[in-house]
């Protein structure tokens, strides 16, 4: 049964104030964020600022 992951995408859409389409799940951490659509991104912010640390950032621009 997906029943409780799509109820799951679906309360996190509500958290998120987007689409529930546009729910995905971090690449790093699997945490359900805004991936999709404008204003999405791949990785959420926990991710995002441990990339920053580590200066991989650096290697996207
Ligand atoms: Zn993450």
């Amino acid at each position: 049964m997906a029943g409780s992951a799509l109820r799951d995408a679906y309360a996190a859409a509500a958290v998120l104030g987007c689409p529930v389409e546009r729910v995905g799940r971090c690449a790093s951490c699997t945490a359900y964020i805004h991936r999709y659509g404008p204003g999405g991104n791949p990785l959420c912010a926990g991710c995002r600022a441990q990339l920053t640390a580590s200066g991989t950032a650096s290697a996207t621009r």
